[in-house]
């Protein structure tokens, strides 16, 4: 068993926890951050598993909520000094094309009067003259963002944080916590492995494992979606072409029961060399109760509806010959009342940075700043709603 002791703990090393902990980093190196990597053999981990294991995640300015406009906004000013901080590229800046009804337009375009954010619509830009291959419906409205929008990769993004931390002099723990516990006004954390680490204050941010690893006395009112992707294997002869399609989001008509609300990456080529389009989405998640359920679905439990709701989305949106196989993989997303992390201090000197809403992965960075300056310094961006991320407003 190891011993040690520090002022400031973060409990979960993906896309919130590391930016979390590279900013408390920036205060102070008497930090640590523990969280396991990811698992080389998802089959037989005995651990857990992270919402950030992917190389493709939408990132654009304009949404629905304010709030999730501006913390993307913050957050994408930011890349740039990520990149140079990691030397880790992260983002492609491909643009993100919303496309879908004129209400859901119009929403995304009123909140360019207040969040400011530039984009073409289908009034001024012929999509089908510069993206041949895309297909929607013949009455679809769009806004496409070309600057300040496109993917992310959450793996390298979470490596990059990683990589300023530890230049900060943070430390770095490659484990999981099993217990916390309080002695003397000084908790203990006790990893997977039996180590334990001293420190005054605690800052969680363990995503969909939160309720599932025992380190809460009373589980945060989250619910867990369970979601199924569908990769399409991209056809060599297509690759660089599909690799300059903009990321999208196709809201139709929720009343046309033939289609689906979805999302979708452009042409991506993973670690297996291989290069996919991925689409996600759909109304068929599964919900996720339990521990057990959270580790099946992430060893490849899915969800046929699901996969067949979005394959067909995709074989209509993009020409069917442009891929050679589909294969499916799994994540999950925590969902809160409010739409909004729960940023708060849930007992003394515990805090939590918990709830993605399926939207945290391009604005982790500036989650990851305000949840820092709250845990060290009690301190708030007012441009944000305080109320819409209290623990009290997300009780169910
Ligand atoms: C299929 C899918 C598509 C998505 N698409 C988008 C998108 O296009 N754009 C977008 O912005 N967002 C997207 N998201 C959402 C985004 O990925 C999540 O909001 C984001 O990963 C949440 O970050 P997090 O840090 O809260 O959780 P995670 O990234 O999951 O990190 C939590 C970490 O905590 C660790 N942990 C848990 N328990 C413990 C413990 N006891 N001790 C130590 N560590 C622990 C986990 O191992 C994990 O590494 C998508 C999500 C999914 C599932």
């Amino acid at each position: 068993m190891t011993k040690s002791i520090f002022e400031y703990a973060v409990i979960g090393a993906g896309l919130t926890g590391s930016a979390a902990a590279k900013y408390i980093s920036e205060l102070t190196s008497n930090t640590v951050l523990i969280g396991p990597s990811e698992p080389e053999d998802k089959i037989n981990h005995k651990g857990i598993f992270g919402s950030h294991y992917d190389e493709g995640r939408i990132t654009r300015v304009s949404d629905c909520h304010y709030g999730w406009s501006y913390l993307a906004k913050k957050s994408i000013e930011n890349y740039s000094s990520i990149k140079s901080k990691s030397k880790i590229e992260f983002y492609d800046e491909v643009g993100n094309l919303s496309i879908g009804t004129i209400d859901y337009i119009n929403e995304l375009t009123e909140m360019s009067t207040k969040i400011d954010f530039e984009y073409v619509t289908d009034e001024n830009f012929d999509l089908y003259h510069n993206y041949q291959y895309l297909n929607f419906p013949g009455n679809s409205k769009f806004i496409l963002e070309t600057t300040k929008a496109g993917h992310i990769s959450p793996r390298k993004l979470v490596e990059a944080q990683k990589i300023i931390f530890k230049a900060n002099n943070g430390t770095y723990i490659d484990d999981f916590a099993i217990n916390i516990k309080k002695s003397n006004g000084i908790f203990v954390i006790k990893t997977n492995t039996n180590i334990e680490i001293q420190v005054d204050k605690i800052l969680i941010a363990t995503g969909g494992f939160t309720n599932f690893t025992n380190i809460l006395t009373t589980n945060l009112p989250t619910k867990i979606r369970g979601r199924t992707i569908v990769l399409g294997e991209v056809n060599p002869e297509h690759i660089s072409e599909l690799k300059k399609y903009p990321s999208f989001i196709h809201k139709p008509n929720q009343n046309n029961n033939n289609r689906e609300y979805t999302y979708c990456l452009p042409a991506i080529t993973y670690p297996n060399g291989k290069t996919y389009v991925k689409i996600g989405g759909s109304k068929h998640f599964t919900h996720i109760d339990t521990y057990d359920e959270a580790i099946d679905w992430f060893k490849g439990k899915t969800n046929s509806m699901e996969i067949d709701a979005v394959t067909n989305e995709l074989n209509a949106i993009y020409d069917e010959k442009l891929f050679t196989t589909y294969h499916t993989d799994t994540c999950v997303t925590t969902w809160t009342k409010t739409l909004y992390p729960i940023i708060d201090e849930i007992e003394n000197n515990i805090y939590v940075s918990v709830g993605g809403n399926g939207s945290a992965a391009k604005s982790s960075d500036y989650i990851g700043y305000i949840s820092a300056n709250f845990f060290t310094k009690n301190q708030w961006d007012d441009n944000l709603d305080r109320n819409l991320f209290t623990l009290e407003s997300n009780q169910l």
